[in-house]
Formats: structure tokens, C-alpha cells, sequence
């Protein structure tokens, strides 16, 4: 009898599915770049039956992907197409185990969806301050085993620096928790630390302590049009400084990734009268209801006009005008999708660098295929750029994208690295981005993974295949 054969009849039959109708929905990615196959997919309530299927698996030497909202962008959560992995959704452990105002902090089991998690939170008065655009699908698990970034992170940290305490199961089916919300605790290794980031490789998160604040009383948000994109820092820092740090996001958005947007939804309309070539998004907040923080951003606005460093720009003047600001953000990627899809780069380098990063991968993408549509923007406040690369009207975009990712992505990715940047700021290494940290990765990094991979999961059962150059 085949190893899964044996497996699959020691579980509990109700958290075993080999239904292909149903399975068919977890072995793809949300992009749909890989498809993989599984003979079945395993949906377990609670700790003890993550701990019953790891432990059955590791005995039987059967390998697991683990998966939360199936939204990763390097097709981490996918299973390869030998048929011989199990998925592991963790969708039906979704329960808030604690919120404790007092202490700012939430406990919840790995698989709830993100959104939800921000409305437990939000109903309590309070906020979950991590935000990204796949936060009605993606899964606290996922987001902190992809130590997800998203719009807050100049304020709040990447999702790693929300953590206060951790539980997972292990590749042996043994349990590490230390899930207590204690702001403080010196208490040896910070253990926790390994698991994020780790895309699954070294265990199954099943729950998380996370941080909270207190909700912001004012918000603004202010939609701006920038003259010279060597101006971002500048402008930024004078945000910060005008607000009082009180800046939560400070996105950036090309004027050829608006125009991507309003060709492809036409009922979206131009936030300002004129065209730019550059824009910023920016959001500002405070749980003060005492500071004005509206005649802060009015002032700032003014004077940043006035220094010329911003042509044009408006503030606000409702929830909805708000919101009207960031579906424009948050839709360009379906934009791309629109347009035959994008080649991605999820670069970050210095802020004090953005700009001659931009215009040297526009350069090279520009030379070695004009006509290439550059759909660039990002989480510009945290060095972060979505440098993405749209097929030129007309051309096969399946064919422009393979080729341009073989023969020209390798120079921008060598060009972040040379500026002291990195080929994955926030979508981390999948298997898509295997080789790039194994060329670009920091010196001896892989080694000491291997280390910890071998360490943790010797068997190298945890999602094979990813993260960890040729292991096994
Ligand atoms: C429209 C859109 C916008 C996005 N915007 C952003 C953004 O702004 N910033 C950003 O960082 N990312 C972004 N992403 C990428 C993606 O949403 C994030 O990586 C997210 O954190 C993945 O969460 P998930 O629950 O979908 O994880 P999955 O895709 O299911 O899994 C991701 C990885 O984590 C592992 N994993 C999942 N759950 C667990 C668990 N419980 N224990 C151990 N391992 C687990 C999987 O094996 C896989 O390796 C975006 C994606 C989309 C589609």
C-alpha cells in the first residue's frame, strides 16, 4: 500500500477530502501560475488534529503543504505536481480565543481571514493595524508565515513586529506554544521569530498572539500629484515631521498605472484635474481627538505646493472620497490582470534610493523592450516598489512575460542588489524565487537555513520545495 493510502484512514474521515472537485480549488494558485495535484486535502478543527495529521504524516514520511488563504504571490501554498503532498487548509480553525483590551492584544487560531480578525478587533474599539489588499481572502497563518507588509507598514512594522506570542505544530507533530500577549519576554531564543517567514517550511503555525492600537479618532487621507519622483523622501519626511509621525501610509502610483486602471475600469474617475507623472496616496491618523490633525495636512499640502514639490493635490472630505482614493491603489494589480498580467518585481531598496532605482530599471527595461507598458508603484515609505512590466499593446502578453522574466528581470533584480537592495521585499521566495536567493541572498543565509531546516524537519516533509534552495 502507498504511503497516503496508509495515512488517510488514521485521521478523522470527517477532515479528510479527496473529492477533486473540491481539492482542485486548493492545488492552484491565485495567480495562476502553477497548478499542482493532490490526492486529498485536510481540514482540521482544532491544534490536536494538526498535531494527529502531522504526526501520521511524519511517521509515514508523507510530505505537507500547509495553506491559509491561497493568495501567495509566489505560489508558496501549492502543491507540486507529483500528486504525492497533502494540503493542509487550515480554513476551519477561525475562532478569536482572546481579546484583551487592556493589554492591546488578540489571540486567534492561524486560519482566520484577515478582514475578520480586523472586525473583532474594530468592534472592541479597537485596530489590527495590518493591511493588504488580499485581506478579504488571506489568513492570519499565511500572513505571518509570509511575513506579510501591505499599506501600514511605515507605521506599524511588517507582520513579524506584531507578534507577541506564537503556537505550531512541528514536523514531528510535537507542539511549541508560547502564545501568552506578553509585551515583554527575554526568556531565551526568540523562537517565535523562526516560523514567521518561514512559508511553511518548519511547521504549522496554528495560532498567534498579535498587537493592536488603539483606533484612530481623525484620519486623513490626501491624494497628491509630484512633480520629480527624486522628491519622495523629501516629501515624505516633511509629512512625518509636520504630522508628528502620525503618517500610516505613503504610497506611490505612476501615471501609467492610473492610466492601466481607468482604461480598465471606466466607471473610476481621476482624483485630480490634471494629469502627473507621479503620484502620492498618503494617509495620515491619530488617536487623538485633542491634535488637529486636519489643519496639520492643510498646512503641510499648502507648503509643499507652495516649495513646488507638489503640483497639485486635494485632501479627502469623506469616508467615501477616502475609500474612492484607495480602490485606485488597491485595484491596479487586477488592472494588470486586465491587460494580460504583469511580469511582477517585489523590490525594496534604501527610501534615500527609490528614485535612481526606478529610473535605472526603467532604463534597462525600456532598452531591451521598448515599448513595455511599467506599471510601477508601491509602498514607497518602506523602500518598496512594485516594479511590474505590462506587455506593449498588441503582443502576445503569455509570450513578452516568459521572455522578459528569463532575460531582462535578471538585470533589475542585479540592479536592486547592487544597490544594497533585495529581489523580495514583501511576496517572499515560494518556488518562485529559489534561484534569486540562492545568487542575491545574503552571505552564508542559505547555509544557516539549511541548518535550521535540517534541524526542525530533517525528513524535509514541510512544504518541500520552497524557501530552501535544493534541500533533500
Ligand atoms: C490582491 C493581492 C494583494 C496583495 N497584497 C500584498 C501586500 O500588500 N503585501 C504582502 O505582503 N502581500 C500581499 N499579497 C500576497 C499575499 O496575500 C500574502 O503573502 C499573504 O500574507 C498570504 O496569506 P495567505 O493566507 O493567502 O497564505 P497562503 O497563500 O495560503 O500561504 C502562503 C505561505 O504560507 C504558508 N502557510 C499558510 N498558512 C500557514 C500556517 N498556518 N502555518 C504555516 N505555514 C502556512 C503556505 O504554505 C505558503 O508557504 C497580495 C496578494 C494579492 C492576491
Amino acid at each position: 500500500m502507498d504511503t497516503i493510502a496508509r495515512v488517510l484512514p488514521k485521521l478523522p474521515q470527517d477532515i479528510v477530502t479527496c473529492d477533486q472537485d473540491i481539492v482542485a480549488a486548493y492545488t492552484t494558485d491565485f495567480r495562476r501560475l502553477y497548478s499542482g495535484s493532490a490526492r486529498a486535502l485536510l481540514r482540521p478543527r482544532d491544534t490536536a488534529e494538526v498535531q494527529a495529521i502531522v504526526r501520521a504524516c511524519a511517521e509515514a514520511h508523507v510530505p505537507l503543504v500547509p495553506q491559509g488563504g491561497n493568495t501567495s504571490y509566489c505560489t508558496a501554498a501549492t502543491p507540486s505536481r507529483s500528486g504525492d503532498e497533502l494540503i493542509v487548509s487550515l480554513e476551519r480553525m477561525n475562532r478569536v480565543r482572546d481579546l484583551d483590551p487592556g493589554n492591546l492584544s488578540v489571540t486567534a487560531d492561524a486560519g482566520i481571514v484577515l478582514s475578520e480578525l480586523q472586525r473583532a478587533a474594530d468592534d472592541a474599539g479597537l485596530l489590527l493595524p495590518l493591511s493588504l489588499g488580499s485581506q478579504q481572502s488571506c489568513r492570519i497563518g499565511g500572513n505571518l508565515s509570509t511575513n506579510a507588509g501591505g499599506v501600514s507598514v511605515l507605521r506599524y512594522g511588517m507582520a513579524r513586529d506584531l507578534v507577541l506570542g506564537l503556537e505550531v505544530v512541528l514536523p514531528d507533530g510535537a507542539l511549541y506554544s508560547e502564545l501568552s500577549p506578553l509585551r515583554k519576554n527575554n526568556s531565551g531564543y526568540d523562537v517565535k521569530q523562526l516560523f514567521i517567514g518561514a512559508e511553511g517550511t518548519l511547521g504549522i503555525i496554528t495560532g498567534a498572539s498579535l498587537k493592536l492600537t488603539r483606533k484612530p479618532q481623525q484620519t486623513i487621507t490626501a491624494f497628491l500629484a509630484i512633480r520629480h519622483i527624486e522628491d519622495l523622501s523629501g516629501i515624505l519626511d516633511a509629512a512625518q515631521r509636520e504630522t508628528g509621525e502620525a503618517i500610516t501610509s505613503f504610497e506611490y502610483i505612476s501615471e501609467t498605472s492610473l492610466q492601466l486602471l481607468l482604461a480598465s475600469r471606466p466607471d473610476f474617475r481621476r482624483p485630480l484635474a490634471e494629469p502627473a507623472d507621479h503620484y502620492v496616496l498618503m494617509e495620515a491618523s491619530t488617536s487623538s481627538s485633542a491634535l488637529n490633525l486636519e489643519e496639520a495636512s492643510t498646512q503641510l499640502l499648502a507648503a509643499l505646493m507652495e516649495s513646488g514639490l507638489v503640483t497639485d493635490g486635494t485632501i479627502a472630505t469623506s469616508g467615501q472620497q477616502a475609500a474612492d482614493f484607495w480602490r485606485l491603489r488597491e485595484n491596479i494589480p487586477e488592472a494588470e490582470v486586465h491587460h494580460g498580467g504583469s511580469v511582477k518585481h517585489d523590490v525594496a531598496v534604501r527610501t534615500s534610493r527609490l528614485a535612481a532605482f526606478v529610473q535605472a530599471a526603467s532604463k534597462i527595461a525600456n532598452e531591451d523592450r521598448p515599448g513595455a507598458i511599467l506599471s510601477v508603484y508601491g509602498h514607497v515609505g518602506d523602500g518598496n516598489v512594485h516594479f511590474n512590466v505590462v506587455a506593449p499593446r498588441g503582443v502576445s502578453a503569455p509570450e513578452f512575460k516568459a521572455r522578459f522574466e528569463e532575460e531582462v528581470s535578471p538585470k533589475i533584480y542585479e540592479l536592486a542588489f547592487d544597490m544594497g537592495g533585495t529581489f523580495s521585499a514583501e511576496y517572499g521566495i515560494g518556488r518562485v524565487k529559489l534561484d534569486l536567493l540562492a545568487r542575491l541572498g545574503a552571505a552564508s543565509k542559505v547555509d544557516i537555513m539549511r541548518l535550521v531546516k535540517q534541524a526542525l524537519d530533517p525528513k524535509g516533509l514541510m512544504n518541500p520545495g520552497k524557501v530552501i534552495p535544493s534541500f533533500n
